[in-house]
């Protein structure tokens, strides 16, 4: 855990819940639930078109705050399907996921992620940039391949802007497969990203990004891989769905 900033837990709604209702009753319940939690920086992000039930379920009690899963990099105009930062801000949204792998695989290139990082720092955002190898492999070109998305991730970001950035390690045969990295892997890969970043920034201006860990965290392994992965919180997909065991997960980073 970094000095003076808080884990960070995003979850990651995906295309659920079914129905703007369903949404609603989600953000409700998750009101309730993360009213009563401290020192954890919660942030819940549905799909773009559930933000408004979202938002409205919340409130004004801020016990969450809002994300988007994409973003568009520029402000308005000829780009059919796609939703803007300034739309996003109207909803309070305050993180971004950039470059989801399931987003990478419709297209989504480094160099887009780059110009939507860009674009969500200068929106005062904070982007949520995720890196992830395909499969591990006994040469070591899983760590290359990470270097490369977080260096091309970084582009022209300004020392001074790192506190907007998150890098969420997800490798894809961890993503909704049940089958999480385990701890020492985590640990690798946390201390290997940080390393990327220092190298770029100095350690003093690395120390302001928060690399946390995506791929099938449950409220079963949250505690373990957050103690002994030493990572500063968790991206959830599936069990984001599912309050109980969010909560759980939620609980799992408030000690080290
Ligand atoms: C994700 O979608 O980013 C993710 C980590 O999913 P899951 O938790 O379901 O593996």
């Amino acid at each position: 855990m970094k000095t003076g900033i808080p884990p960070l837990i995003v979850g990651n709604w995906k295309m659920n819940p079914q129905s703007v209702s369903l949404s609603a009753k989600l953000g409700a319940e998750f009101k309730k639930r993360l009213s009563a939690i401290s020192g954890v920086d919660v942030v819940v992000a549905p799909p773009s078109i559930y933000l408004e039930s979202v938002h409205r379920a919340r409130n004004s009690s801020k016990s969450y705050a809002l994300g988007a899963q994409n973003a568009h990099f520029a402000q308005l105009g000829a780009h059919t399907g796609e939703v803007s930062l300034p739309m996003l801000k109207d909803f309070d949204v305050s993180y971004i996921i950039i470059g989801h792998s399931e987003r990478r695989a419709l297209g989504e290139t480094d160099v887009l992620v780059n110009e939507k990082l860009l674009a969500v720092i200068k929106a005062g955002c904070t982007g949520i940039v995720c890196v992830g190898e395909l499969k591990r492999d006994h040469g070591g070109h899983y760590l290359s391949h990470i270097e490369a998305q977080v260096r091309k991730a970084l582009v022209k970001v300004s020392r001074t802007k790192l506190s907007q950035v998150v890098v969420a390690y997800e490798p894809l045969w961890a993503i909704g497969t049940g089958k999480n990295a385990t701890p020492a892997d985590i640990y690798e890969m946390k201390l290997f990203i940080e390393k990327v970043i220092s190298d770029i920034y100095g350690r003093n201006y690395a120390q302001k990004v928060r690399v946390i860990y995506g791929g099938s965290v449950s409220g079963k392994n949250a505690q373990e891989l957050f103690v002994d992965g030493m990572v500063d919180g968790f991206l959830v997909g599936g069990a984001s769905l599912h309050p109980e065991e969010f909560i759980q997960i939620v609980k799992s980073v408030r000690e080290r």
